[in-house]
């Protein structure tokens, strides 16, 4: 993870833990595998061997998905 990276998910963290901002559309749509499970500890691509849905380009197309 590099640090720019790793600097957007720490500000998300905290906005959402202080309610100080929230997500613009335009956020949401540059979210990566990497940053929503950084954020949200989970990606809907773990379900894609039910749902055949990749969420992200970066997303891992065989599991494990917790990386
Ligand atoms: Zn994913």
């Amino acid at each position: 993870m590099n640090k720019q990276t790793a600097t957007y998910i720490a500000y998300w963290l905290n906005a959402n833990e202080t309610g100080t901002d929230q997500m613009s559309w335009g956020d949401i749509a540059n979210l990566t595998h990497e940053t929503q499970l950084g954020i949200y500890g989970y990606c809907t691509c773990e379900q894609q061997e039910e749902t055949g849905y990749r969420p992200y380009d970066d997303c891992p197309t065989e599991g494990p998905y917790h990386q």
